[in-house]
């Protein structure tokens, strides 16, 4: 391309957001414009299929970004939470919970906790999992560690803690003073931990699969070694499994398929399958030291909410679901490779497990992901220029083959766009 065709299309590229925002903004004048909402609104979905208000049907990759794990609409979940509105919408935390505890037994059957604790979302498990990890030294008499170390391109949440966490310049600008107590370092670099760690540290927080920055997998052997310092420390190893906890790599979490295995986690994204519902687990030790009143939430543990995730984990939990993950995966990953083959002007690189799949554009990834659309194919940008196919885990082999197909056209219309710029 010559430098008067990319300025060209730097400026078409500026005026097309320009006119998403305006368009975004008369669609919908009165919610708050945070989002650069493309201009489709939907009516309804049915499994990964998504229908468009003027009755256009959408392959939906995106599960709400890593929610609908088990698409929309789906029998089980549907059922459960029509039984549970008949009984008990609320019920605060001054009374027992008999669901609530039933899924918290299940959870920490499938994984190292021995407790859990119920929230709302992914940025409120996070805030508890920092609470948490600072309350666990504090208990043990070492007020002084509250430092948590971070790393870069990390995603944790928005609010004020969680935006602290993840340390992105661009998210905080404007909100003042962050919040103090984060120390955050190069992705998957083991020395830069080493260095950072002092008399302060509390705890290492990590997702598995960095998923908002662009599906970036820690090197091998980098949780392990984590795991190590932590142990030989005395500091607690968390991870941020909101993205990629729940069936979404192929195992109910992640770490299980890495063998390293945190002392904190939070879940949230695709706990209720689409009812938003977030968790803290963590162990006996970890937790030591979070009695009445330590912590709390109105909404935790609503029973709406533990219906919701009590189906979800009926439905994962049956013998083969993951099996399945792991198959759409490996044929996700094969059909994709053979579009990078032929399309390496556009698309060059896979990256992520399960159903955690990015693709690293050649083109600014909002061009693939918006050609897409025009396919009627949904995804979700990430960092990096990646584009993220997070379809639902019950996507199957025809759902994903006709997926390619959608992007195989993509690929030549852009491969075409690109051609007659230069
Ligand atoms: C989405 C996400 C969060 C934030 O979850 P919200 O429900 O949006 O607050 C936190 N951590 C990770 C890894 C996420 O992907």
């Amino acid at each position: 391309m010559t430098r008067c065709a990319m300025r060209v299309q730097a400026v078409r590229n500026i005026l097309m957001t320009i006119k998403e925002t305006v368009m975004t903004n008369s669609a919908a004048p009165h919610l708050l414009p945070v989002f650069a909402r493309a201009d489709i609104g939907f009516e309804r979905g049915e499994g990964v299929w998504l229908i468009a208000t003027n009755g256009d049907r959408y392959l939906d990759f995106t599960s709400g970004v890593a929610v609908n794990a088990l698409g929309h609409a789906h029998p089980a979940l549907v059922k459960a939470l029509q039984e549970q509105a008949t009984k008990l919408w609320h019920m605060s935390n001054l009374f027992q919970s008999p669901d609530g505890e039933k899924l918290a037994a299940r959870l920490c059957s499938e994984s190292f906790a021995d407790f859990v604790f119920f929230c709302n979302s992914g940025a409120e498990a996070l805030e508890g999992v920092i609470k948490l990890v600072r309350h666990h030294h504090f208990s043990k008499g070492h007020p002084e560690r509250y430092r948590i170390i971070t790393f870069e391109g990390a995603f944790h949440g928005r609010t004020l803690a969680t935006l602290a966490a993840t340390g992105s310049a661009k998210y905080l600008e404007g909100y003042g003073p962050p919040m103090e107590g984060f120390d955050q370092i190069p992705h998957g670099d083991i020395e830069a931990v080493k260095k950072a760690i002092g008399p302060h540290t509390a705890g290492i927080l990590i997702e598995p699969i960095q998923g908002e920055g662009g599906v970036r997998s820690a090197p091998p052997g980098f949780l392990k070694a984590l795991r190590q310092l932590c142990d030989e420390k005395g500091l607690l190893l968390a991870f941020d499994e909101v993205q990629t906890g729940m069936g979404r790599t192929g195992d109910l979490f992640a770490h299980r398929r890495t063998g390293v295995t945190p002392d904190v986690m939070s879940l949230a994204k695709a706990l209720g399958g689409g009812f938003p519902i977030g968790a803290i687990l963590a162990t006996a030790d970890a937790a030591a030291g979070m009695g009445p009143g330590s912590h709390g939430s109105t909404f935790g543990g609503n029973p709406l909410a533990i219906a919701a995730a009590n189906a979800v984990l009926d439905v994962m939990l049956k013998p083969g679901f993951f099996d399945h993950v792991q198959k759409m995966s490996l044929l996700l990953k094969q059909k994709l490779a053979s579009v990078i083959d032929r399309h390496p002007d556009i698309v060059s690189e896979i990256r992520g497990e399960g159903l955690l799949i990015g693709i690293k554009a050649v083109v600014p990834s909002g061009d693939l992901v918006a050609a897409l659309r025009n396919e009627k194919l949904l995804t979700v940008g990430a960092g990096d220029n990646v584009v993220r196919f997070l379809p639902p885990l019950i996507v199957t082999e025809a759902e994903i083959e006709d997926s390619i197909g959608r992007l195989e056209r993509a690929c030549t219309t852009l491969s075409g766009n690109k051609r007659a710029a230069s």
